[in-house]
């Protein structure tokens, strides 16, 4: 993102010296061309149509600047220059100065440019022009011809001439931006200085051709014209690349590749004001994550939800004024870095302004929409002083808001979850899968039994770490710790690769059992996790139908799009899907349609209390009702006692697990428990009636 502010604006503790160097130059460049122009109005009687033309073209053409290339040094490249450097090379100093700083001059004042920065354009023009004619000066003692025969001398001192008026120019704008900025101008990077280069090259060493073919005929020279359209065209596509590789499509804000490198350059400014001692040293990153999009996205449609965005992204835009940055990171998350603050209390303050303007609904097709955000703050340089450690620390802080139901929430290091003691706990969890032959990670499964037949039909494999300090760790916790790191992805895999070869050891023990797994909705990001499950499935020879993944609900809705290939892959294979904890998110319908999911598990809060809550049993009896239209097979979890078992059969539920069946135990165990289990009676009060041990197929379900 360029920040315009960045770009224009003089901080007022930099002004003396930088108005001081820009005077310097001002001075210098009149002192350079002073002769040479003041020979001119005599010249100019004498002077050929071809040089009126040129001039006439480099005006024109100087109207038109090329806008800066996105990290350069940020000046626009004018490209007037091929004529003003043809007319030096043909005529001398004077007449290309005059017809330059015209050209200049019109073309900065069309970028609305204050009167500083158009002053010292024409100067760096001048002073450029000067030093390659002092080159074409000292190597040359007559004309130089370009006509005719090769004169190699004359080429050589023509290249050398535009490298001078290059070296010149840049040096001058990079001293400039250096004094303006401090440190925070930084230097260009070096391949956006490579291309002004180019341009400016191709530019330059026009000049000589267009003064060969102007020695033919004055009327070949507007030919000129389409080979600088041609540049002009080259800067626009690549600016345009630049600029999109660093925006957010829907919303046209900053996407998070452009506010890293913002961040990065007001962090550097803010340093240098810091050393200044000036009191706005502080900036604050803010995040933010909108409290309502999901449901707008899922009642009204992705259509409805994309304006919605927009419209928040105009909102905040409108709300932080010019100097603050707005970007898109994703989804519902939007970013906004206020430079300039004074301390804690400033950020809190922007924080608050741009809740209050996303309190007010937004109206789309005469709808109020109450969007609503909980923001996260951190302060630079308290909170960190880098992008992504600002970045984590904004996000522990926006968690924090969203916990407690606040709207803003600035970082404190107290409340950060990411505390060492969660870093060392995801720590021991990657060297306890990295290690070769650990056992303090296995899998327990629980056994699912189908309620119409009491049969054992599958089981749901969970996780158990057994710490070696800390003893159990509960899986909850340590997947909410490890979801939003690479050390996940390192978890599925083990657990994946764990029941696999587990079903294949109970099948050469003739048990063959679905089993279901669990994976993070991060898991299926990307299309590996599909790849590694058709893999270990050939490997071990277990067919696909025997194995499905539980997704949970609320993760799946969070992002269904990016989700939908890799289930769709899974079902392809046969691999089949179950929505997890169903009833505890939002989910659409919609969703729940079109999605290949196979089965629908309700979670055991609503099981739980279903025997004495009205209202938990309608929300379980409809759950079953709808999976049962939608011909997908349902799970209750945590039953844990008779009264409910019996309710969810009356309900039509195909199949149960809780602890009133068994609870989750070692794989190995699971073929001594299958023998010793009996089925609870199927009509009749009280008491379990004993049938012989049933091993039973894949069967149950749709
Ligand atoms: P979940 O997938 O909904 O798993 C069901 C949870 O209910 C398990 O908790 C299970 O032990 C518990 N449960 C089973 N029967 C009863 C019952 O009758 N009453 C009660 N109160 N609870 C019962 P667990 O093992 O603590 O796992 C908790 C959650 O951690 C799981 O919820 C799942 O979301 C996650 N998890 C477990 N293992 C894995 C894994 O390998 N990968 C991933 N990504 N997540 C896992
Ligand atoms: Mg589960
Ligand atoms: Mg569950």
């Amino acid at each position: 993102m360029e920040s315009a502010a960045l770009r224009s604006s003089v901080p007022p503790d930099r002004a003396v010296p930088f108005f001081g160097f820009v005077a310097a130059v001002a001075a210098l460049a009149v002192a350079a061309v002073a002769v040479p122009l003041a020979g001119l109005p005599a010249r100019l009687p004498e002077l050929p149509v071809a040089w009126w033309v040129m001039a006439g073209l480099a005006v024109a053409a100087g109207a038109r600047p090329l806008a800066p290339q996105g990290r350069g040094l940020g000046s626009p490249i004018y490209p007037s220059i091929c004529f003003s450097f043809a007319i030096m090379l043909g005529w001398g100093l004077g007449p290309a100065v005059a017809v330059q700083a015209v050209a200049v001059a019109v073309g900065a004042l069309r970028l609305r440019q204050p009167a500083w920065q158009v002053g010292l354009a024409v100067a760096q023009y001048e002073l450029a022009l000067a030093a390659a004619a002092l080159v074409v000066g000292l190597a040359r003692h007559g004309e130089l011809a370009f006509g005719g025969q090769p004169r190699w001398s004359a080429v050589t001192v023509t290249v050398a001439a535009a490298g001078a008026w290059f070296a010149v120019r840049y040096g001058l704008d990079a001293a400039g931006a250096r004094l303006r900025l401090g440190p925070a101008a930084g230097a260009a990077d070096a391949r956006a200085l490579l291309f002004e280069a180019i341009c400016a090259g191709a530019l330059l060493l026009l000049g000589p051709v267009l003064l060969a073919a102007a020695a033919a005929s004055w009327a070949l020279i507007p030919l000129v014209l389409l080979p600088l359209y041609a540049v002009h065209r080259m800067v626009r596509a690549s600016v345009d690349h630049e600029q999109l590789a660093r925006m957010d499509p829907l919303t046209g804000l900053a996407n998070r590749k452009a506010l890293l490198a913002e961040v990065a350059d007001q962090a550097a400014a803010h340093a240098t004001r810091a050393a200044d001692g000036a009191a706005e040293r502080r900036m604050a990153l803010l995040l933010l994550d909108l409290d309502q999009f999901k449901h707008v996205n899922d009642a009204l449609g992705h259509a409805v939800g994309d304006r919605l965005l927009v419209e928040v992204g105009q909102r905040l835009v409108h709300t932080v004024g010019d100097a603050a940055a707005v970007a898109r990171l994703g989804g519902d998350e939007f970013a906004v870095l206020v430079p300039g603050l004074v301390d804690a209390d400033d950020a809190r303050a922007a924080a608050g302004r741009v809740a209050l303007a996303l309190a007010e609904p937004v109206w789309l097709d005469g709808l109020p929409l109450d969007v609503g955000a909980a923001i996260g703050v951190a302060l630079y340089p308290e909170h960190g002083d880098d992008f992504a450690t600002l970045m984590r620390h904004a996000d522990v802080a926006m968690y924090d808001a969203k916990s407690r139901g606040a709207t803003v929430s600035v970082y404190a290091p107290e409340s950060d979850h990411n505390s060492p003691e969660r870093l060392s706990l995801l720590a021991d969890l990657r060297r306890a899968l990295e290690t070769p032959g650990s056992d303090e990670i296995t899998m327990y499964y629980q056994p699912q039994v189908a309620l119409e037949t009491g049969e054992v039909v599958g089981v749901e494999a969970l996780l158990r770490w057994h710490h070696p300090r800390r003893g159990r760790v509960n899986p909850e916790e340590l997947i909410r710790a490890a979801e939003h790191t690479a050390v996940m992805r390192l978890l599925t895999h083990r657990v994946l690769d764990d029941v696999v070869e587990q079903m294949a050891k109970w099948a050469a023990s003739g048990v063959r059992l679905r089993a279901s797994l669990n994976v993070s909705v991060r898991d299926l990001h990307t299309g590996e996790l599909a790849d590694r499950v058709a893999d270990r499935l050939a490997r071990y020879g277990v067919p696909a139908a025997l194995l499905q993944l539980e997704i949970t609900e609320g993760a799946l809705m969070a992002d269904p799009r990016r989700v939908l290939a890799t289930i769709a892959r899974l079902d392809r294979i046969g691999v089949g899907i179950a929505l997890d904890d169903f009833g505890t998110g939002y989910s659409s319908l919609q969703h729940l349609r079109r999605l290949p999911v196979t089965e629908v598990k309700v979670d055991r809060s609503f099981v739980l209390g279903m025997v004495q809550d009205a209202d938990d049993a309608a929300i379980v009896t409809s759950t079953i009702e709808l999976a049962r239209a939608l011909g997908l097979r349902v799970v209750a979890e945590g039953v844990e006692d008779e009264a409910t078992w019996r309710r969810l059969r009356e309900a039509r539920c195909h199949a149960a697990q809780g602890w009133f069946f068994g609870r989750p135990m070692p794989g190995d165990e699971l073929i001594g428990w299958l023998a010793r289990y009996r089925p609870p009676a199927v009509s009749g009060g009280g008491g379990r009636h004993r049938k012989p041990p049933s091993i039973s197929g894949a069967a149950g379900g749709k």
